[in-house]
């Protein structure tokens, strides 16, 4: 697989903030529905799968209803301009991405709601308890990070939105919320580590446990699961060529842009 420059635009952990604008054609995403009863809103597949398992396992849909998803720029800038009018400025700047630069133009966001009987457009209530707060808890596991926070504001120039959602993807979401990155830490918290020299290093939790059995065993015991794997995030610099494959072995390799100056490169090995 040869990398083009183009590429550092697409990809599951692309960050797209006011100063990273969206570059990719809307064209180019493959949208679904999240729900049968609301067509409109509409996710990117691979992270619409997720959401999928991830509302199954805790009965999601029950309690949870789909606000916004994919939004193209003109739907962004309408929803700007109104919130401009009808809310002020002070509200828009903090509450809403500029036209070109909202994370829902990517179809990899969503905005998510406590199902009632009115539910608000923009600050959508999603509380910290019951279902919503079962949603939070799990949605590392199925790749999705809770994208804006307050203690991040500075980095993201967006308000606390307890309702937004951004897929990015395993074991990307995990380790950030592990390490209490938001997606721009994160991004240049893998520029430590330059393809083909260093890596960062993520073995999932099933792993730590099976360890920790042999340990307290004093033996080594037939282990529950034969192969583990181990995950090698490294960051590649979009001036260098790139082909997957030549040097390492690997069973799964994702490749993704960060949308500013390269990619981030996902080796997953299966180990002994
Ligand atoms: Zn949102």
């Amino acid at each position: 697989m040869f990398l083009t420059a183009k590429e550092v635009y697409s990809g599951n952990l692309i960050i797209v903030n006011a100063a990273h604008p969206y570059h990719e054609e809307a064209s180019k995403i493959r949208l679904r529905p999240v729900r049968r009863e609301a067509p409109d809103i509409l996710l990117e597949e691979h992270a619409l799968l997720q959401l999928s398992g991830l509302m199954a396992e805790i009965n999601g849909w029950e309690g949870i209803v789909p606000v916004s998803g994919w939004r193209s720029f003109e739907e962004q800038q309408n929803i700007f301009e109104t919130s401009l009018q009808e809310d002020g400025e002070e509200f828009t700047r903090k509450f809403v991405a500029l036209p070109g630069c909202s994370e829902h133009q990517t179809g990899l966001a969503i905005d998510l709601a406590l199902k009632k009987e009115k539910v608000d457009f923009i600050c959508p209530d999603f509380p910290y308890e019951g279902v919503c707060q079962r949603f939070r808890e799990r949605a590392a596991a199925y790749g999705f990070i809770e994208r804006y926070q307050e203690e991040k504001k500075r980095l993201t120039g967006i308000a606390k939105e307890p309702w937004h959602f951004r897929y990015v993807g395993r074991p990307h979401a995990q380790i950030m919320k592990e390490q209490g990155m938001c997606l721009e830490e994160y991004g240049a918290f893998l520029k430590q580590f330059p393809y083909g020299k260093r890596y960062y290093c993520w073995r999932d939790e099933r792993m730590g446990e099976a360890q920790r059995e042999e340990v307290q065993g004093g033996e080594q015991k037939g282990t529950r699961s034969k192969t583990r794997k181990e995950v090698r995030i490294s960051y590649l610099a979009a001036e260098e060529d790139f082909c997957a494959g030549e040097t390492e072995d690997y069973e799964q390799c994702e490749i993704s842009g960060d949308n500013q100056s390269g990619f981030i490169i996902t080796i997953i090995k299966n180990i002994k």
